[in-house]
């Protein structure tokens, strides 16, 4: 039986890869590295039995436990998820990024050499869940491939290039078998709703304005989780050691559009939406990037993987999940997701 250990597996991907491994219902056994920060839940594991996974409450970034849990589980690999994620926090706060996304993953990396130089596992791996907005910002008519120059612009992106860096560093360095995936924004069931995507959700069923940063231009690319979780698997099983890979639609969207596109799948739908709920356009985010966009013909010539979910269909069933699964609402604190963050106040 295979043995990997997932960092982040409560939060938003790291769950719905778990669920993805758990229905492909191989012979594998999974320890769930996770902190419980604020975006990390329980409940997004619900069904998966304890004979598949093994939860483990701790930090990333304690040397003495990432090392007894090599020493216990003998992993085969990592799949590397955590990370404080949210750019606005990142920019009230940019420490606690550089603590779990830079020196948690070199932690990380530390173990995983140190168990890889002495175990003499040839099939060992470590999948590092990176972004695409380490890029920067990506002038229209353009898309960023793997050999793009990084050029992050908030924290955020920031500590995850730093931790790519390092990455690419242990591949060479130590010959630690390490590939990264880049992957455009997500949406999809289990997201906290501080993202784009299930605010705007939240704020359809509840029957409030939907804010939108700025005049609402920014482009982003959209790839429903579910489809980035099937890229990892490709990867994981036949990406090239010390090598990073896009994982994106090939479609972008300006924010705005994705408002107007949900109110109206939702009206063919025949939901009806409440009076207030109307485009809000609130302060900018500092340093905001006006667009990223990924070159992906890389993922699709060699490991032969395309997204297949259409964002019309994948925002329609994102919905009706939350719609039916309002308790995720009230499993994490309202406080958490209600307050604008990230305005860089004097
Ligand atoms: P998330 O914020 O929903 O979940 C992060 C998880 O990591 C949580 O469960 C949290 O408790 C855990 N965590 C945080 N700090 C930790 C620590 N020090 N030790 C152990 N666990 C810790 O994030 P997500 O959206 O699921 O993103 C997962 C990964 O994918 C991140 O590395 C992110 O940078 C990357 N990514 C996300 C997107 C996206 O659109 N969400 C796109 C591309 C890449």
């Amino acid at each position: 039986m295979k043995k990997i250990l997932v960092t982040g597996g409560c939060g938003f991907i790291g769950s719905n890869y778990i669920h993805q491994v758990f229905e492909k219902g191989r012979d594998i056994h999974l320890v769930n590295l996770d902190k419980m920060t604020y975006a990390g839940n329980i409940h997004n594991l619900n069904g998966i039995p304890d004979t598949f996974h093994t939860f483990v409450e701790g930090d990333i970034c304690d040397a003495d436990l990432v090392k007894s849990l090599f020493e216990k589980y003998q992993f085969d690999a990592v799949v590397h998820f955590a990370a404080e994620s949210h750019v606005d926090r990142s920019i009230e706060g940019p420490a606690e990024f550089i603590q779990t996304n830079v020196v948690g993953t070199l932690n990380l990396l530390e173990q995983s050499r140190l168990f890889y130089q002495h175990s003499n596992s040839d099939n060992f791996r470590f999948l590092h869940i990176s972004t695409d907005e380490v890029y920067g910002d990506i002038k229209i008519g353009k898309r960023s491939d793997e050999k793009f120059s990084y050029n992050p612009s908030s924290p955020y992106s920031a500590s995850k290039a730093s931790a790519d860096h390092l990455i690419k560093s242990f591949a060479r360095t130590y010959k630690l078998p390490a590939i990264i995936s880049n992957c455009c924004n997500n949406y999809g069931p289990n997201q906290f709703p501080e993202k784009l995507i299930p605010k705007l959700i939240y704020n359809i069923i509840k029957n409030k304005p939907l804010p939108i940063y700025g005049r609402g231009k920014n482009s982003r690319e959209w790839i429903h989780v579910q489809d980035h979780c099937q890229a990892l698997l490709k990867i994981f099983l036949k990406g090239k050691i010390g090598e990073s890979y896009n994982v994106g639609s090939n479609k972008n969207n300006q924010n705005i559009d994705i408002a107007k596109k949900l109110i109206t799948i939702l009206k063919s739908n025949s939901i009806i939406i409440g009076n207030k709920v109307k485009i809000k356009f609130v302060k900018d985010r500092p340093g905001h990037d006006f667009r990223y966009a990924l070159d992906c013909k890389k993922i699709h010539k060699e490991l032969k993987w395309k997204s297949k979910i259409n964002l019309n269909e994948g925002l329609a069933d994102t919905y009706r999940w939350y719609l039916n699964n309002m308790d995720f609402f009230i499993s994490v604190s309202k406080k958490l997701y209600d307050k604008r963050l990230g305005l860089n106040k004097k």
